[in-house]
């Protein structure tokens, strides 16, 4: 079945006013192919659009729309892509998919590697699987800012790393872009003794003569969890390694700040944490561009609650109710510190900040992220957590109240005798959270039922 086949039409849309029927395929607008979602949302953004339609019994139709110039037309497909999501061509030797424990639910392992959930979602993919043709609707359609999982230059090392024979080829298709003005944003998984040295030079090098399509460059650490068995012998960095890689990515950026006015290239939060280093302050990370990869996640934060604490009469904090957080290992000393921060300014602030060990992927494994509610329960019971236990929104499942280990948020609360509740990674809304009022429905918990809402804010009634 074709995949653009209407699921359903939105009554209020300027699809639905025009006539157009659920259980039609979508195959043209404006004598453009639709194959997928960016086709889609590329040939619908005109104000005035001629919809081809064939119905389920083989007939063709035309339809006229007219709406606002990028207005949505309303149509829901079977699924978002409007086609499968492409699975990635690699084994690469550092997969977090491949040190996933045995048994976890199916969706775990699939390894994505779309250009079109690049586009829309910002995942990073490596090139590695894109046809010609591909290329060039990227260029043609301008989809950019793509997000690239870049990892080497050298295409022996990159075809080595990614294990997969045409991976060399994807720094041509980069300069292609470069050439093209087509503006990407570059990870690099760092692997100690492996691209890191004098690899990651030419690596940074090969990039910044890419900018400014080449609009910035993150270096994050490898995760090596104890499911490793059978696979490339690859190591954690350890506390020297990680100080050096992070002394000369410093020193790469502070080169090209001076040539450029930007740094270009950051290490994640994690690289400064493994090496003991001090965060850098706000204004070394520029315009946060690289957040997702962890990179001045922490200094973010810090920042907004120090915002947060500024704009909160002490009054407004006093009758905040004793409370837990739970993070990872490496996050949770500076949880620690706001918590003391937010102490100073209202002496009632009563909260223990928990670091969870994990010992279900490995304790090499200290992003908050990656905690599960198992190694939560197991941990915390027992322990002083208030009336409230605050924990990360991303240890859950996007949109969802389900941890990687498939226990639920439910279990946690029943198991800990406490309410769990998510909080953003947001200054703002951690401060709300310690006072006990968080703006309602959290953006972590939508649809929360109102009963709930009051449970999991005390101070609102
Ligand atoms: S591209 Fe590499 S790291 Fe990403 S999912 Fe595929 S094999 Fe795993």
């Amino acid at each position: 079945m074709s995949m653009t086949v209407i699921k359903s039409v939105d009554p209020r849309s300027p699809a639905r006013r025009a006539g157009v029927r659920a259980g039609e395929t979508l195959t043209h607008i404006n004598g453009h192919q639709i194959v997928d979602v960016l086709d889609y949302k590329f040939y619908s953004y005109d104000p005035k659009l001629e919809l081809t339609l064939n119905g389920a019994d083989g007939s063709t139709r035309t339809l006229r729309v007219r709406k606002m110039e990028g207005e949505d037309l309303g149509l829901e497909f079977e699924t978002y892509l409007m086609d499968r999501a492409r699975s990635c061509a690699n084994n690469c030797i550092f997969c977090f998919v491949d040190q996933m424990p045995p048994g976890m639910r199916k969706s775990l392992y699939f390894k994505d590697d779309d250009a079109r959930l690049s586009f829309l979602m910002g995942n990073y993919l490596t090139l590695t699987n894109l046809s010609q043709r591909e290329v060039q609707r990227i260029i043609d359609l301008r989809i950019s800012p793509i997000n690239v999982s870049v990892h080497t230059t050298d295409p022996v090392l990159r075809c080595e790393m990614l294990k997969n024979k045409r991976a060399g080829e994807a720094i041509d298709t980069m300069r292609r872009f470069a050439k093209n003005h087509i503006t990407m944003n570059c990870q690099i998984v760092s692997c100690p003794g492996i691209n890191d040295g004098p690899a990651l030079d030419r690596t940074l090098n090969d990039l910044a003569e890419m900018y400014p399509a080449v609009n910035s460059i993150s270096v994050v650490p490898v995760g090596v969890t104890k499911f490793r068995e059978g696979l490339y012998p690859l190591k954690p960095y350890t506390r020297e390694q990680a100080a050096a890689l992070v002394d000369q990515v410093e020193a790469f950026a502070a080169r090209h700040l001076e040539k450029q006015g930007t740094r270009l290239v950051w290490c994640s939060d994690e690289f400064y944490l493994l090496a003991g280093r001090d965060l850098p302050p706000e204004d070394y990370f520029e315009e946060f561009t690289q957040l997702d990869n962890g990179v001045g996640m922490l200094t973010l934060l810090a920042q907004e609650f120090r915002r947060a604490l500024d704009l909160m009469e002490p009054g407004e904090m006093e009758g905040a109710r004793p409370f837990s957080v739970a993070t990872g290992v490496s996050a949770a000393p500076y949880l620690s510190q706001l918590v003391d921060m937010a102490r100073e300014k209202c002496g009632t602030i009563k909260g223990n900040v928990y670091p969870i060990v994990n010992r279900f992927f490995g304790e090499t494994i200290t992003v908050a992220g990656l905690v599960t509610g198992g190694d939560l329960i197991a941990q915390l019971r027992g322990k002083d957590l208030g009336e409230r236990l605050l924990i990360p929104a991303n240890m859950l499942r996007a949109g969802e109240r389900v941890f990687l280990d498939d226990v639920s948020l439910d279990d946690v609360e029943r198991e800990l005798g406490v309410p769990a509740i998510p909080v953003a990674q947001d200054g703002y809304e951690l401060l709300d959270a310690i006072c006990g009022v968080i703006p309602v429905p959290a953006a972590s918990m939508p649809n929360l039922p109102e009963d709930e809402y009051y449970r999991y804010n005390p101070g609102v009634r």
